[in-house]
């Protein structure tokens, strides 16, 4: 699988694969990662990017013929482009899954007050958010997508089966975990998780995950409802 970052600071998003789980997956060509700079194809004198804004407004917009030549020649290689914008779809678990199945994801990154909107009608295969909140940059946002799509590919976790306990696989969040000493600083394990009775350890965390859910997401914890009373 492959993954190219259309951005204008690619050092921002390179440091990312330096280091630990990442790093290995590509080591042992899990994926593979490339970038291209808008500005390499800019026809502008002076190798801009940016312009005003037509019918005015703050700040500066990312102008559409360097992104229209950048994108048209990675969609010739049959590219699926994702566009990280504020406005986008509010990215998730199952989309991390399903986008781990494609073969090459580009990630267009926006700077300024954002990208020309013919860009993005004109190129996107989806336009996603990662929150309700406006960051710089659209780095953030393409790395974030790229960890959560990477550790759906096989072999890049150490362990498979940690991916089928965590958080957003059910409905469910996940159950507390707690590190070994039992006991620290005077604060001890549920005693159950001691005991080392499987079955009854399972039905403490399904009952923990549970009140986990209700308190931080309600609406999940109704999904999980309705789903285990079809499966009833
Ligand atoms: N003017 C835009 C707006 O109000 O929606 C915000 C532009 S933001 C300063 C610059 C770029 O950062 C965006 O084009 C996008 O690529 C990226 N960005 C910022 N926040 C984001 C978020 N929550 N999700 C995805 N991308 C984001």
């Amino acid at each position: 699988m492959r993954f190219t970052y259309v951005t204008l600071f690619a050092n921002l998003i390179q440091g990312y694969f330096q280091d630990s789980i990442l790093k290995r997956a590509i080591e042992s060509e899990k994926f593979e990662v490339a970038y291209t700079n808008p500005r390499d194809y800019t026809l502008s004198k002076h190798a801009k990017v940016d312009d005003t804004a037509v019918g005015g407004g703050a700040g500066m917009v990312m102008t559409p013929q360097p992104l229209f030549d950048t994108l048209r020649s990675l969609e010739e290689e049959g590219a699926y482009i994702i566009i990280a914008a504020p406005v986008g779809k509010p990215f998730t678990q199952n989309d991390a899954k399903r986008l781990a199945l494609k073969s090459h994801i580009v990630f267009v990154s926006g700077r300024y007050e954002g990208i020309d909107e013919r860009v993005i009608e004109t190129f996107a295969d989806e336009v996603f958010s990662i929150g309700d909140y406006v960051l710089t940059g659209g780095e953030l946002p393409s790395l974030v997508m790229t960890d959560a799509i990477v550790r759906n590919i096989e072999g890049v976790l150490g362990n498979g089966e940690s991916l089928e306990t965590e958080s957003f696989e059910t409905p469910l969040l996940e159950a507390p975990s707690f590190g070994k000493p039992p006991v620290y600083e005077q604060m001890g394990v549920p005693s159950e998780y001691l005991k080392g009775n499987h079955s009854k350890i399972l039905t403490l965390k399904l009952a923990l995950s549970e009140c986990k859910t209700k308190y931080f997401r309600p609406q999940q914890l109704l999904k999980h409802k309705i789903r285990t009373s079809y499966e009833k």
